[in-house]
């Protein structure tokens, strides 16, 4: 069996640990007498699992006692719909800094519900950078700020936060989380499905600010109360079990691979081979986001002749190099270096480009 590197943008690579791990105990979890897939959620099996996923992503992310950590189905655009249902009351506003197709949604997701406002937005330039800081137009009423701290699409991260205003900020974080320090007491709310760095998809990670489970919100089922959900340990009904087991996997894994400190140092490592390799091309390969904006997480990049594409595609496969194709809305390639991809990953995919633009130049 040869797995082959994997830069798909999510679902995404996984550690190899891991895999063998969950296969290892998949028939009979631990001394159970039966896999974690049929185990009662309620049991003291898996709340033992579920605790210990929260404390480890607690430690690993230096979530502060004052924040609550939920686990919840659905995925991020889930999320982005209760967000203001959740945090924002009847007619209040929201503004929402627009970096690229997510932030996008978020505002879509938001806008029936709530005067959802852009306070800024780079899609005038192709979301190729960061909306200025001096340009956005935050409103005093809102209720929260979003943004998106890596556009997974257009490959535009929010390397220096910005300061904020006084709403409390609410942040996307599905491709970045994990992949570097992060001081979590600048937000109110930090969300990721987890689907990219932090496991399967199939289960969302949110961290809310404990003060802010008590905003009063629209009216909404309980079922989609954040504040009922956290008071259940994210257990209202049946939560993604087999899911929220392979996540634990992965938190275990960042841990005992030295944490997000050193995550941080593989991944700059990481983008800095790959974007050196795009710009020294001389033009062979093109990565048309702004410098300050590049993204560590997805590497957006076009091949000079666009009918070369799928060639690329294809001869990557043969070479073991998977999942590079771009998204729809922008079309070449794209390389999604996520914490579970190796440095001798990223280290194929440079000497693959080289030797393809060697063939086909
Ligand atoms: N936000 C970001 C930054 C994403 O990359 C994605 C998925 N690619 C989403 C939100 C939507 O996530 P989901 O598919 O889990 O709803």
């Amino acid at each position: 069996m040869t797995r082959a590197f994997n830069f798909s943008p999510g679902p995404a690579t996984l550690p190899e640990a891991v895999l063998q791990q969950a296969q290892d105990e998949l028939l009979d979890y631990r001394g159970c007498g039966a896999s974690v897939l049929e185990i009662s959620h309620r049991g003291a099996d898996f709340m033992a699992l579920a605790q210990r996923a929260e404390a480890d992503l607690r430690a690993l992310l230096t979530v502060p006692d004052e924040y609550a950590v939920l686990f919840t189905s659905g995925g991020a655009t889930t999320v982005q719909s209760l967000l203001p249902l959740n945090f924002a009351a009847p007619g209040q506003a929201a503004d929402y800094v627009v970096s690229g197709h997510w932030g996008q949604t978020a505002l879509r997701q938001a806008a029936p519900v709530i005067d959802a406002r852009i306070a800024a937005s780079s899609e005038d330039g192709g979301f190729r950078d960061l909306p200025e800081r001096s340009e956005w137009r935050l409103s005093p009423e809102a209720a929260y700020v979003h943004l998106t701290a890596n556009e997974t699409i257009h490959g535009v991260e929010w390397r220096q936060l910005p300061e904020f205003g006084s709403a409390p900020v609410i942040a996307d974080f599905s491709s970045s989380i994990a992949s570097e320090p992060l001081d979590i007491s600048r937000f109110g709310v930090v969300y990721a499905g987890a689907q990219k760095n932090l496991g399967p998809a199939g289960i969302t990670v949110l961290i809310v600010r404990r003060d802010l489970l008590e905003s009063a919100g629209q009216p909404r089922a309980p079922i989609l109360d954040y504040r009922a959900q956290a008071k259940a340990g994210s257990m209202l009904n049946t939560p993604p079990t087999w899911n929220w087991y392979l996540l634990g996997l992965c938190l275990r894994w960042m841990r005992d691979e030295g944490g997000v400190a050193e995550f941080a140092n593989r991944n700059a490592r990481k983008a800095a081979l790959l974007y050196a390799a795009i710009d020294g091309s001389g033009g062979y390969y093109r990565n048309e986001v702004a410098a300050r904006a590049r993204s560590r997480m997805n590497v957006p990049f076009f091949v000079h002749d666009p009918a070369l594409d799928p060639v690329f595609v294809a001869e990557a496969k043969q070479a073991g190099l998977i999942g590079l194709k771009g998204h729809r809305v922008l079309g070449g390639m794209r390389a999604s270096l996520y914490n579970a991809l190796p440095e001798s990953g990223v280290q194929a995919l440079v000497d693959f480009m080289q030797e393809f633009q060697k063939r086909h130049g």
